[in-house]
């Protein structure tokens, strides 16, 4: 009898206690939003990391360089997905219109700020329709011709191209890509019109400047530094006030007569707008986390570029960046009259 008795009591605290631990978890899970929850869990799959050109150009190499460190840091892989074409801008517009649950990152450079004056409408407004992870690194460009183009250097490419004009070609990753912007502003600097031809990214622009089917191309250092160093490419001036310590015998543009030519190609790291901060705040731990791992600190430098400070690897930093170079690039691109 006492033990039935016990039984009972036992079943009866068992039950009290069961439901006032359901009690319990609904009372929290009024809390718990669901997309708190579903933050908590985050990331729970891969997170595709989007780039707005060609594989094996210089932002691909980038991304790819610093997805595998931020797959780490977050214990799942990020996943680089090529969205080519309209110089970056059909990327932006897919990230614009993506998910904001942190799954879908976009890695672009200062691109983001110059299509503004390159296109009449843009289908996003880069100030409003992202949010900011940190700004990445910044990577210096080279004025480049195909080994068997005639001038050794920029004086005689100078007199080659008043001699040949638009027999000249010049490639570039379209209206939005840093090399239209260089190549153009180029022109524009020097009252010439050579004729412009767009790939899909400069990865592609540069084998075919290596295989000698376009002349000219202005490419960042990314990839180029090897070929510069052995001969397969002539370099006729990079886009620095400086010298780069990689090609030190390659003059600045700036000091053979284009004075003040400088464009220092700045990236930064994106979600689509709405992505919740405490994602954000992880992104951006991986982001820095990535950028400190010494092999990629290692390589970056071996190609000339540099890994922002501490301060501009912040959503403000990048932000306040992004605003002051649409402002500083927007009168720069309709005084030289781009495009043409
Ligand atoms: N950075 C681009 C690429 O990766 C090209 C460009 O902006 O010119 O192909």
């Amino acid at each position: 009898m006492d033990l039935h008795k016990n039984k009972m009591e036992t079943k009866m605290k068992f039950k009290k206690f069961v439901s006032s631990g359901i009690v319990a978890a609904l009372t929290a899970g009024a809390f718990l939003s669901t997309s708190a929850l579903a933050q908590k869990a985050w990331p729970n799959k891969s997170i595709t990391l989007v780039v707005p050109f060609a594989a094996g150009g210089p932002t691909d190499s980038v991304a790819r360089l610093i997805a595998v460190p931020m797959g780490q840091a977050l214990g799942q892989t990020v996943v680089v997905e090529n969205v080519n074409g309209a110089g970056g801008t059909i990327a932006s517009t897919k990230v614009a219109r993506a998910a904001p649950d942190g799954y879908t990152i976009y890695l672009h450079h200062m691109g983001m700020a110059t299509a503004n004056a390159l296109y009449d409408k843009l289908p996003y407004d880069p100030m409003q329709d992202f949010e900011y992870i940190g700004q990445v690194a910044d990577v210096p460009m080279v004025l480049l011709g195909k080994k068997d183009l005639p001038p050794n250097n920029f004086k005689e490419l100078e007199a080659y191209i008043r001699a040949n004009g638009s027999k000249v070609t010049m490639a570039n990753a379209g209206p939005g890509a840093v090399s239209q912007l260089c190549g153009l502003l180029f022109q524009s600097r020097m009252g010439v019109k050579l004729t412009n031809i767009p790939y899909k990214g400069t990865g592609p622009a540069l084998t075919d400047l290596l295989g000698g089917q376009v002349d000219l191309l202005c490419d960042q250092t990314t990839q180029t530094i090897p070929y510069i160093k052995d001969g397969r490419v002539k370099a006729y001036g990079t886009t620095t006030l400086k010298r780069l310590p990689a090609i030190p015998n390659v003059p600045t543009l700036d000091e053979q007569g284009l004075k003040g030519f400088e464009v220092k190609v700045w990236h930064g790291m994106y979600t689509p707008k709405g992505v919740p901060k405490p994602i954000l705040d992880k992104l951006n731990a991986a982001l820095k986390k990535a950028l400190n791992t010494p092999d990629v600190k290692k390589r970056l430098e071996d190609a000339n570029i540099d890994i922002v400070s501490p301060d501009k690897m912040t959503p403000n930093g990048l932000k306040n960046h992004l605003d002051a170079e649409i402002n500083k690039w927007g009168p720069i691109i309709r005084k030289a009259n781009i495009p043409d």
